[in-house]
């Protein structure tokens, strides 16, 4: 049975009684529309704790101004019948005004902010989406704070994301631990995001080219490729070769610092992201790979 609960106070309280009984628990971060990808965390968290804790939040502090947040895709009941399937104890759904305070919207944003170290959001989608690290450290350290997990579950599909929550973790002596999953994908290979409801018939056969771009290049590395531009140069002709698709960035950076790369080294981030579609209509995917061995 999973409780959906939408206060901060009635949550904290069954957290407290849990802590009482000394069982522990694992929290899964969303912002809903929750697909085999979110699942996939939620059955990891399972297995790992005594209870899971799933938040269903769509965070407006994490949009820019130009971005998708009032046409993202919500379904509670569907978000609720996709959490029961695995088991999960909780669907925290809280309003914005239950997150950011009753006045939240209605005037200039006066919030504290957690901002995470500039190298690490001075590239790939930090670099393109202004603001948006902020936003999700913010709304990750509220939730640490309210939910007190002993492990927190984030898909290596936003991969820059991941490095993010651990220095955050890291640089503020919470003690928890950050667990990194694989991507999920359709069986095509298209990597699962809510945002793939977007993308009408031909899009979503367009939207293969990031997935196939990665296959490229593993190719290519696997054949002996060793420069790092030379990949990039390949991947970008090959995404450009789509007519529906228009990159945003391909980088190759190491997937520990996220510093640029000149030689492939390992372990080594291959990140994409490219916008899907006719102009107003575009949908913006992301998608990468490691190179050599994935860190948990
Ligand atoms: P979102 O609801 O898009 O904010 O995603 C919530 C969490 O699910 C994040 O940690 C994502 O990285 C993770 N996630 C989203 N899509 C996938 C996927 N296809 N495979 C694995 N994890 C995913």
């Amino acid at each position: 049975m999973t409780v959906l609960i939408k206060t901060v106070s009635e949550l904290r309280e069954i957290r407290a009684k849990w802590r009482k009984e000394g069982l522990t628990v694992g929290l899964v971060p969303t912002m809903g529309y929750l697909h085999r990808g979110h699942q996939s965390l939620i059955q990891r968290a399972k297995e790992d704790n005594d209870k899971v804790i799933v938040s269903d939040f769509l965070n407006p502090l994490q949009f820019g101004p130009s971005e998708d947040l009032s046409k993202y895709p919500r379904d509670l009941d569907k978000d609720l019948e996709a959490v029961m399937q695995c088991g999960a104890d909780i669907l925290f759904y809280p309003s914005a005004n239950e997150m950011y305070g009753a006045d939240f919207g209605e005037q200039e944003l006066a919030l504290t902010m957690v901002v995470p170290p500039k190298d690490l959001t001075n590239t790939l989608c930090g670099l393109k989406r202004p603001g948006h690290f902020e936003g999700v450290c913010t709304v990750v350290a509220k939730l640490f704070n309210i939910v007190e997990p002993e492990s927190a579950y984030f898909g290596k599909k936003d991969y820059q994301q991941l490095v993010i929550i651990r220095k955050m973790v890291a640089d503020t002596n919470r003690n928890l631990q950050v667990v990194g999953c694989p991507i999920v994908r359709e069986e095509d290979g298209l990597a699962l995001s809510s945002r793939n409801i977007y993308l009408n018939q031909s899009e979503r056969q367009a939207a293969l080219v990031l997935n196939r771009a990665l296959t490229l290049a593993k190719r290519l590395i696997d054949d002996g490729a060793s420069n790092a531009n030379d990949v990039v140069c390949a991947v970008t002709k090959f995404i450009e070769s789509e007519p529906l698709a228009k990159i945003d960035y391909v980088s190759f950076v190491d997937a520990i610092e996220l510093k640029p790369l000149s030689s492939i080294t390992e372990p080594a981030l291959l990140a994409l992201a490219v916008f899907i579609g006719e102009d107003v209509h575009r949908t913006r995917l992301i998608d990468n790979f490691v190179y050599y061995n994935e860190k948990d």
